[in-house]
């Protein structure tokens, strides 16, 4: 079902999908600089980027939809309020829309596969599209009963969920008070509400659905899986090691995505020091032999 090569052109493509509208942010901050942003807004814009995907990364994904690991309530309640924060739905529907994918990955039922038209250029570029961010304007949605079950049943989780217009509200008027206040004036708060708010929303929100594409098409795959998920090392820290992607289809419930020598994950570091701090416990680290096992092995000649 999923046979075939990119050719050259393809790939051409999807490169200036990825690249060229992330060119003209970064065209745009000398332009800016000096008078419409600042190191207020730089920093408050890493902040808030640095926490709300962290939210996804740790929280919604690897505990929540993965079960990686086990949290303390208090974490847990923490951990679903400040994925919200990022703005890519509320949790019970984020999570059952990627178990959703991993249940179908790159097969129809899928809900963001960039395989599901095709193989030809057009049906490549209409792929990346789907995958990034088209989907999300599917009518469709997934039945959170079957795919989420254990957060439909939790009490707190359904309130946090509840709470996603108001977290949204909160994770774009902070920036702007802080940076009102760090500033002592409005202009202040609307450079910070432009690039700490609006920026860095849609910064991650393309770092995540690349995952969902880029990391579907272009890369390593070092380990055998049942789709063309990918390890795409480019956003490896902004994504925070959620582009090891391969390694993660291969090993779902892992709590560290990068599992090779050399694979940043803050996200994993971060797990690492909660366990640390004896905030989550029953971590699920890689397992050697595990990895071994699903390590692609050299295809034997014919002869031998
Ligand atoms: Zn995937
Ligand atoms: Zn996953």
């Amino acid at each position: 079902m999923l046979k075939g090569e990119k050719t050259r052109s393809q790939l051409a493509l999807v490169k200036v999908f990825a690249i060229v509208p992330l060119l003209a942010l970064v065209a745009a901050v000398p332009v800016a600089w000096g008078w419409g942003l600042g190191w207020v807004d730089v920093g408050i814009a890493l902040f808030f980027y640095t926490l709300t995907c962290l939210g996804v990364t740790v929280g919604f994904h690897r505990y929540f939809t993965h079960g990686a690991f086990k949290a303390r309530r208090g974490l847990r309640i923490t951990l679903a309020a400040v994925g919200s924060m990022a703005m890519q739905g509320p949790v019970i529907g984020w999570v059952a829309d990627h178990r959703r994918h991993h249940a179908y990955a790159d097969k129809e039922g899928d809900p963001h596969s960039p395989w599901l038209f095709g193989t030809s250029a057009a049906a490549l570029a209409k792929g990346f599209w789907h995958a990034h961010m088209g989907w999300l304007f599917d009518r469709a949605q997934t039945n959170a009963r079957r795919f989420a079950p254990d957060l439909l049943a939790d009490k707190d989780i359904q309130r946090v969920n509840r709470l996603f217009p108001v977290l949204t509200v909160i994770t774009l008027v902070a920036p702007a008070v802080l940076g009102g206040l760090i500033t002592l004036s409005w202009w202040g708060a609307l450079t910070a509400f432009f690039w700490a708010s609006l920026v860095r929303v849609a910064l991650l929100h393309h770092v995540t659905w690349s995952v969902n594409s880029i990391c579907h098409m272009i890369g390593d795959r070092p380990f055998e899986a049942r789709d063309k998920s990918a390890n795409f090392w480019p956003l490896a820290i902004a994504s925070m090691g959620e582009s090891w992607h391969n390694s993660h289809h291969a090993d779902p419930t892992c709590a560290r995505h990068g599992v090779r020598r050399g694979q940043i994950d803050i996200s994993a570091r971060i797990i690492w020091v909660f366990e640390k701090l004896g905030w989550v416990h029953n971590v699920r680290w890689p397992k050697q032999e595990r990895l071994a096992s699903k390590l692609k092995r050299p295809v034997p000649s014919a002869t031998s």
